[in-house]
Order: C-alpha cells, then structure tokens, then sequence
C-alpha cells in the first residue's frame, strides 16, 4: 500500500515520487509505504487550505460542528479497525490502542459542543449607548505537528478545535506512523469535509515541517514532540512571527509516602511506567518514595513486574508491546550503562528482549533502577521506554523538591491516605497535571493537557483551553448612541 497526500479533498500524486517503508515494530514486516513530500507539496496544500479558510470562517459553527459529529460518529463505526492499524503501524497493546482511539472520539463529540458555544464576553461599557464584547474569531491556516506515540489522539486535540473555531489545516504526522493519519484522512473524505479544510502531507520533519513553519499563509503551529525538536519549532516560528503552542516531554514521578496503599501504588507504577512500554509524554520514570516503605515497595514492584506479558500488541493476553524501531531500542539501552556507571543499582531487566519471536520485533525488558539520586542522568533525561528509577526521600517537602527538580513539568501523582499531604502536594507539585492515588497516566480530554517548564510553553491542548490555541480574541464596540463618545474622556 503506497500512502499518498490529502489535500483539496484530493488524494495527491503529483511531482517527485520519494517514498519510505512503514514497518510493524512487533515484527519488523512492512505495513505500507509513504510519500516523502517536498515544500511544492507543501506550498500547494497550503495554497488549497488558504483558499478553503475564506468559505469555511463564514460557515457558522454549529454547522461546523455537524461535520464533527459526523467525523466522531464515523470513528466510532470503524474504532476496531482503527485500533487494529494503530496498533500494528505503533505497537500500543490493542487495549490501549482502543483507547486512544476513543480519545479521538471524545474529542470529535466534545468540540463539536462547542459549535454551539465558543463562548465570548458580553461587558457593560463605560460609556452610555455603547455594548461591548468580545469574540473568538478563527486565525486562518494552522499547522500540525504530531509524534508517534499517539498518531490519532494528539491529531484530534489539535484538529478538532482549530475545525469548530472557523480554521482550516495542513497536519504533518510522525513518519513512523502515518497509517492512522491515512485513515483520518478518508473519514474527513467520507464524513463530507468541504475540499481544503483538512489537509494531511507526509514527510520528514526538516523538509515538511520547516516548510510549514517558514509559510507566511500559515499563521499557527500546533506542535507536539520533543523537546529537542520543540526549541527548534519555536526558535523558526518565532523567526517568523508565528503563533507557536508547543507540547514537550516529560520526566514524570510517581510519589509514594509512607501512608499510601502500597498494592494501589503498584497497579498506578505499572500502569504509567509499562504502559505503552514506557513511550508515553506522561509515562511514570522516577517513583520517590518514602524511606520506610521503600523495601516493601520494591518487593511488590519486583514481584508485579516478573508477571508482565511482553509480545506482539495484538494479542490480547499481552500487557507491553514493543518500542517504536531500533533506534529508540538503542537509545534506551545506552541509558543502563549510564545508570550503573553513576553508581544506581540495577535490580532487574535492563536488556534487549530476542528469544523466540521477539527477535523480530524491537522489545525492551521492564526495568527497574533502585538507589537513584535525584541529579543521575537517568532521574533527569527523558529515556521513553520501559525503565523507572526509585529515588528513596525522608519527607513529603523532599519528595516535592525532588519532583519538581527536573527541567520538564508535565505531569505527576502522590500515593497518600492524608489529605493535608495531598493538598499540600497538588499546590506544590510544579506539573501541570496532578494526579492524586493513581499513576501519572489517564487524561481526560475535556481538561486542558499539558505542561510547564521544558515540557510546554503556557499553550494547552484538550478542553476548552485548546481553543486559545486556534481563535484570536476580537473586541468589538458598538456605540448607538449618535455621538462621537471617547473612552476614558467622555464618561462625565
Ligand atoms: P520528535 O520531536 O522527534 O518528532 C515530533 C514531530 O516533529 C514529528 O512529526 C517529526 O517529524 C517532526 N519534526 C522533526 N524535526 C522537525 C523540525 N526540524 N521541524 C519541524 N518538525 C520536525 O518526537 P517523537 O519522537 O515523534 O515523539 C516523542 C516525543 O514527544 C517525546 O519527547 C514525548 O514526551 C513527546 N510527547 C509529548 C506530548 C505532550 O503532550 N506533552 C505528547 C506525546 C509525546
């Protein structure tokens, strides 16, 4: 299968045909071949969203908003088959790959609500015979930027408000996953989505993604990745005067006191660090635990994670799939050396899994780390897979400074039956998600995601705090009374 781009409600072949393999990570098989676009692809795709903006602003947003029930509906009749691809073109476990795709329905049906709000202000005037309001007008053209890891959610957190708000858009996916933006593209197809509004162009990022940033018809960029690639997103957009919302990575802990459920701490470490074999922005790689529970939490850690099923996504009895290609494979393993070279103590995994089956594919052992200072290299980096660090603390304020002692800031969790700690906590905690007896993992998407610090630069994706994302705010005065009036003079 050869995935071309979308644009003008086309399906484009056009130009220089350049195109790379899609592999299965459970198993190394090609899956599909994708386009490797040039800047005239994306010049044209712009041109076809710029053209298509104009009409779209003017359609009201209700009426926006019916495409995007439609969109939600649609995903919802397809969500296996979507789960099935996202799972063998990401390697999520099936379960986890339903999730992620009801994620994107959630989403669809969530902003296609705010068709029907979009909420400005109404305010008195100082003046007499005046109203005053303000209102959410659409930007124009914005352009999307997204990673693997979540190849359909973090696509629906930015597409769906920048549609609602009046926008129309050009999305570059992650060349490791460009399956599930192929499948989006034909329900945007099926759903009727007038030509030009949702606009997908494959490619790398240094090619397609400068070409979108560096465009002048494209007014916003709505990226998600590292925070390597984000500084540079940022440092070109803001060359180019671009409105810029950015969503990083993340160094996310886990907080275990001495009060806590120590089995409940355990299903949340599991969840948030194995989950998607490490590679989530929120996943959990540091647990702070508390000293006098240190020894029995590592027990019952050691003795959960010997249970952990590893293999091929697909299959339901699996619990942790494998990691994205070979090269993430070595970066996580260069990070064992690292930790043992720093003097943390190894207490299980840390290899490459090859027995049987899993030769084929890129599978990482869970691994566990005890004996981590905060300021190691493997309690600071963002490793994205399978390895966590327990850091032993003496209190709850160390535990906070330890938490929020890294450059990231996206999300974090306290295990604790007291509530004066976990108030504390959640004041203090510098991430912008807090969670409170559960892993660091489970966002809702009509909250607003994401983080401070290195992981985020004040934007939010999710909830209605996306939509500052894809509207400007215009005020607008209106003075019947007959008079020039002027503020701030004439108020006697
Ligand atoms: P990445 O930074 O390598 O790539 C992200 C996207 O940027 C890809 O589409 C890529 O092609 C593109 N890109 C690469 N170079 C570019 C350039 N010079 N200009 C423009 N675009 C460019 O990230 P990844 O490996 O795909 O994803 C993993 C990272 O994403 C992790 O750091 C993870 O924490 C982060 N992430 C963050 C969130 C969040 O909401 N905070 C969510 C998911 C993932």
């Amino acid at each position: 299968m050869k995935l071309t781009n979308f644009f003008d409600g086309k399906w484009q072949d056009i130009g220089e045909e350049k195109y790379t393999a899609v592999l299965n990570p459970a198993s190394g098989e090609q899956l599909a071949e994708v386009r490797m676009s040039t800047k005239e692809d994306v010049d044209l795709a712009i041109a076809a969203a710029t053209k298509a903006q104009k009409k779209w602003a003017l359609v009201p947003a209700p009426k926006r908003a019916d495409y995007l029930y439609e969109i939600g509906r649609l995903m919802k009749e397809k969500k296996e088959h979507l789960a099935q691809v996202l799972t063998k073109e990401m390697g999520k476990v099936i379960e986890e790959g339903r999730g992620e795709v009801q994620e994107g329905i959630d989403m669809a049906f969530y902003m296609a609500g705010e068709g029907r709000r979009l909420f400005g202000e109404t305010t008195p005037s100082e003046l007499a015979d005046k109203f005053a309001m303000s209102v959410r007008a659409p930007i124009g053209v914005v352009g999307l930027i997204t990673p693997w890891n979540f190849p359909v959610a973090i696509a629906t957190w930015k597409s769906f408000p920048a549609i609602v708000a009046g926008n129309t858009f050009i999305w570059k996916p992650a060349t490791e996953t460009p399956m599930m933006a192929y499948e989006m593209a034909k329900i945007f197809e099926e759903a009727g989505l007038p030509d030009g509004v949702a606009n997908i162009v494959f490619g790398s990022g240094s090619e397609v993604g400068t070409a979108m940033i560096e465009h002048p018809d494209v007014k916003v960029i709505s990226f998600t990745g590292s925070t390597e690639t984000g500084s540079k997103v940022a440092e070109l957009g803001g060359r180019h005067l671009k409105k810029v919302s950015l969503e990083m990575g993340g160094k996310n802990a886990v907080i275990v006191m001495e009060d806590a459920d120590l089995s409940l701490a355990v299903e949340g470490i599991l969840w948030s660090a194995f989950g998607t074999a490490g590679q989530r922005c929120t996943a959990c790689s540091r647990v702070i635990v508390h000293k006098d529970v240190k020894k029995e939490l590592e027990v019952k850690l050691l003795e959960q994670m010997e249970k952990l099923t590893i293999g091929d996504g697909l299959d339901e009895s699996v619990k942790i799939g494998p990691v994205i290609n070979k090269k993430a494979l070595d970066k996580i393993h260069s990070y064992i050396k690292i930790g043992q070279e720093e003097g943390a103590n190894l207490l299980v995994g840390g290899n490459v899994l090859e027995e049987g089956d899993l030769a084929n594919g890129n599978y990482y052992a869970p691994t566990l780390f005890t004996d981590v200072k905060p300021n190691m290299r493997i309690a600071q980096e963002e490793i994205f897979g399978p390895v966590v660090s327990l850091i032993e603390v003496g209190s709850l304020e160390e535990a906070i400074e330890v938490n929020n002692g890294v450059k990231f800031g996206l999300s974090s969790s306290i295990f604790s039956r007291d509530v004066n700690k976990v108030f504390r906590a959640q004041r203090d905690l510098d991430t912008g998600i807090v969670y409170v007896n559960a892993g660091t993992t489970g966002a809702e998407i009509h909250l607003p995601f994401g983080g401070t610090k290195g992981t985020g630069n004040g934007h939010r994706d999710s909830g209605v705090a996306a939509l500052d994302v894809y509207t400007e705010w215009k005020s607008i005065y209106v003075d019947f009374s007959g008079k020039l009036q002027r503020a701030q003079i004439d108020t006697e």
